[in-house]
């Protein structure tokens, strides 16, 4: 008899115990190994989420590849411990192993993914984006700190609670470094990925690559929702590792017009192909977009900054007042001639873009919603309908 055989492992009892506990309900979202549902305490009935790994082996997965979904499992619980009690993160509420099945138990984000909040916003202001990037740079701060990089940063793992605060989510592919180790696996999600982990792919005597990974994937975050777009995208997905290898994007979308370049300058600081170059969390909190609108600066007006700020308002008025004098009336003929070229008109047909084509921007790989913005009904309608004939599957790793 082996060893394994004289002590078998409980195959159900983890299981039998969560579905004493919980009663789960609908599906909320979904991985390549787990399914998210809602459910609910049956003593309390209060709502949480549950995440469920399937590890049960089938003619799909291997042994390998189950091996290794139980050990990034345990990983995940681990580090999912370790932050327990951070404002920004997900907490895990309980948990419940089988041979075959674990058992996440969260809180329950019931505003879900910022992900499907920005196709619903087609793009967010610069304040609103101060909040959930402030909240997101603490949390990588914090992560850094404690030496644990999140490596999976994306819209569709942070998670927004009832006062639209941010909790980041997904610690699947997080690993805690010990001093002086590198990583050279390739993991993580194509639209998001930094150049060196790239690099790592194509050059096995690369040196590795650390925290600075989540910084990259920030500034692609901020970018996108800025933008409505990510930095770096191309149908062909060769040609978009090109791209983020020689970090090659722009502020040219009309979407950039109006926005601060302090903005602009912050997020240029964040996409720096060199990691040793790249901004950190605490010098990103530090950048002067963090400080500008602070209530107290505000109300703390010295004499001559009030009259500074009388003389601007009063230039800004005459400026206002002058374009509007020079604007053409908004005519039928105008309209026709160049619509998106119109401000409103081009919010306007961004917004109604996503409503009717919002349900095809796909998550993970394949990610297409900078298509929407390629403004040619053609061009939406090729890209869109060539990924709606691909399988909906969940792409989630490299
Ligand atoms: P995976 O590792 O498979 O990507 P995630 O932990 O990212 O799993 O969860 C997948 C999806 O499930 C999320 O993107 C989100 O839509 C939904 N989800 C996960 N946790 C919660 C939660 N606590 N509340 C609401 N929805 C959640
Ligand atoms: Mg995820």
């Amino acid at each position: 008899m082996t060893k394994e055989e004289e002590v078998p492992l409980p195959d159900w009892v983890g299981a039998q115990e969560f579905y004493d506990n919980y009663e789960p309900k609908e599906i909320l979202g979904r991985g390549v190994s787990s399914v998210v549902r809602r459910c609910v305490d049956k003593r309390t009935s209060w709502e949480y989420a549950v995440k469920i790994i399937d590890i049960t082996p089938s003619d799909k997965t291997t042994p390998q590849e189950i091996k290794e979904i139980r050990e990034a499992t345990v990983k995940e619980l681990d580090i999912l411990k370790k932050v327990c009690g951070q404002e920004n993160i997900i907490q895990l509420k309980d948990s419940y192993e089988s041979h075959v099945f674990y058992f996440l138990v969260f809180d329950l984000m019931k505003r879900g993914e910022l992900f499907d909040y920005l196709t619903e916003k087609v793009t967010l202001s610069e304040k609103e984006t101060r909040k959930i990037m402030r909240a997101l740079l603490e949390v990588v701060q914090f992560l850094h700190s404690q030496n644990i990089v999140h490596r999976d940063l994306k819209p569709e793992n942070i998670l927004l609670d009832d006062d639209m605060n941010i909790k980041l989510t997904d610690f699947g592919f997080s690993v805690q470094l010990q001093p002086g180790q590198t990583l050279k696996e390739v993991c993580g999600t194509p639209v998001y990925l930094a150049p060196e982990i790239i690099e790592c792919s194509m050059d096995s005597g690369h040196a590795g690559y650390g925290p600075a990974v989540d910084l990259w994937s920030s500034g692609v975050i901020m970018y996108t929702l800025l933008a409505g777009s990510p930095p770096f995208w191309h149908r062909k997905q060769l040609l978009m590792l090109r791209m983020i290898l020689a970090g090659k994007y722009n502020f040219a979308s009309p979407e950039w017009e109006d926005r601060s370049d302090t903005v602009k300058d912050l997020i240029s600081r964040m996409l720096v192909v060199n990691p040793k170059q790249r901004y950190t969390a605490t010098e990103a909190l530090n950048h002067p977009f963090f400080s500008q609108y602070v209530v107290d600066e505000v109300r703390q007006f010295t004499p001559y900054r009030r009259f500074k700020v009388i003389c601007m308002t009063v230039l800004a008025t005459m400026r206002i007042y002058c374009n509007y004098r020079r604007a053409k009336p908004l005519t039928k003929e105008v309209i026709k001639s160049d619509p998106y070229a119109l401000k409103p008109i081009r919010k306007l047909i961004d917004a109604c873009a996503f409503k009717i084509y919002g349900h095809w921007v796909k998550k993970g790989q394949t990610q297409n919603r900078a298509a929407l913005f390629e403004n040619t009904p053609k061009a939406i309608l090729l890209s869109l309908l060539a990924e709606a004939d691909e399988t909906d599957e969940p792409a989630k790793t490299m």
